[in-house]
């Protein structure tokens, strides 16, 4: 194990990326000192459970996923409710909200994003983002005291509000800005399907319709009121109108970001010795030939991984198909690779069944496959992604052969 020069690892961030990262520095490094900095009151857990926690399918026990003891039995410094508030990268040290300065020689950003509030909310109570096990905490709370629930937005995270409160007996209304759910990585037919399977789950689904006000009485809401002048009533308000990356604190460090922090694919930032990971890193990708930002589980999880090597020292390039893979009620959605909504100059080609509630869209860039999604039957799902690894030659006019070939 390791070497014995006592590195100072500085990680910003204990989501899975950041607290895989910090696991693979110690595996690599027995003396290393690592700091693992959050702001939130947790050790680490399972964000992507947090949708099951809500709709009550799993215990608060099976979200946490690493206890404080594991880190003790590291030597990982887990350092709980403390913010970082900024970098400065000549004299390689962080600084946070409670005074305390830390020195490092290698850094991760590893800081995720937070969702975007609802404008117009006027600080209403009963008005949720959900990001976090105390967002999730407290929604769960307030489904017990409520009858009617709206969601706004058309986001995964909208929809996994939605499925929640309708599952929990909730008259739920889902209201969207655009024509349909996930609007650039599904085409019209896929929004029909999903559209037809929350239906069918007695949701109200509607369309094209912005908030224009959420109103309110005695500090809670009470309704939505949207552009169009239709008002939807409601005692909880979930919001899922996308997120923003966690990097506004490096402004000024030199550290280059754009809405992420820019990275190679080694995910090395511009600065020697500044990494960063997960969600909040915008980082270059081979398969597309250029820097996307993910937001999946997998993804930070890989990640981690990498830029915990290279952080002690190892060259890996990040070299993976991203999934995300989640339910629809009864179906289930999954996207990987890259998608019109990290790539917008993709082209694609659909195929649906409806009687099996299946579907799938492929993305191309130029004879590439790089991505799709698919709802429903799986079918032939190992072989789109080693299509993709292998960067296999598809011509234009062979690609609805190879959706159709997927599928037997
Ligand atoms: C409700 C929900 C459901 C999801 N479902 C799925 C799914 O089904 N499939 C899927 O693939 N993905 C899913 N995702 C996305 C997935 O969870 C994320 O992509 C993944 O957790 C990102 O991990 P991360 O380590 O990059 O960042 P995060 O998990 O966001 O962790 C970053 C941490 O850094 C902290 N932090 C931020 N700024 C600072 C600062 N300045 N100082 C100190 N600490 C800071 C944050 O509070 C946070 O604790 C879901 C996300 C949510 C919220």
């Amino acid at each position: 194990m390791g070497t014995l020069d006592g590195r100072r690892f500085v990680i910003v961030g204990n989501g899975i990326a950041g607290t895989t990262a910090a696991e693979q520095i110690r595996k690599a490094d027995a003396t290393a000192s690592i700091k693992l900095i959050t702001n939130e009151p947790y050790s680490l857990y399972n964000r992507i459970a947090l949708p099951p926690f809500l709709k009550q399918k799993v215990t608060q026990q099976k979200v946490m996923i690493r206890s404080v003891a594991w880190h003790q039995e590291r030597a990982i410094d887990l350092m709980l409710e403390e913010t970082v508030v900024s970098v400065c990268t000549s004299k390689q040290e962080v600084y946070l909200a409670s005074g305390k300065v830390f020195p490092y020689d290698v850094l991760l950003i590893a800081t995720g994003g937070r969702p975007n509030p609802l404008p117009n909310a006027g600080g209403l109570a009963n008005v949720f983002n959900f990001q976090t096990l105390d967002d999730a905490l407290a929604i769960s709370a307030q489904i017990e005291r409520s009858t009617h629930a709206c969601v706004v937005g058309a986001s995964y995270i909208s929809y996994e509000l939605t499925e929640a409160f309708r599952s929990r007996g909730l008259n739920t209304t889902w209201l969207m800005r655009g024509p349909r759910f996930l609007r650039r990585v599904l085409d019209e037919e896929g929004g029909a399907l999903v559209d037809r399977i929350a239906e069918k789950h007695g949701v109200r689904v509607v369309h094209n319709v912005e908030c224009a006000e959420v109103r309110g009485r005695d500090g809670k809401v009470t309704e939505v009121l949207t552009t169009d002048g239709q008002t939807f009533p409601c005692d909880l308000l979930g919001v899922g109108v996308g997120i923003t990356r966690n990097v506004e604190f490096l402004r000024g460090s030199g550290i280059q970001i754009n809405s992420g922090v820019i990275t190679d694919e080694y995910l090395r930032s511009n600065v020697p010795n500044v990494f960063a990971a997960g969600d909040a890193a915008e980082y270059y990708d081979p398969y597309v030939g250029h820097h996307i930002l993910m937001g999946t589980w997998d993804n930070a999880t890989n990640h981690g991984k990498v830029v915990g090597q290279n952080m002690v020292g190892a060259s890996i390039p990040y070299d993976d198909v991203p999934t995300y893979s989640t339910t629809l009620f009864h179906n289930r959605i999954m996207a990987f690779g890259a998608t019109p909504e990290s790539n917008p100059e993709v082209e694609s080609v659909t195929w649906l069944d409806e009687p099996s509630e299946s579907y799938r869209r492929l993305f191309f860039q130029g004879e590439r496959l790089v991505g799709g999604v698919i709802i429903g039957q799986r079918k032939g799902f190992p072989k789109l992604i080693d299509m993709i690894k292998q960067r296999t030659p598809v011509k234009k006019s062979e690609r609805e052969q190879v959706l159709a070939q997927t599928l037997t």
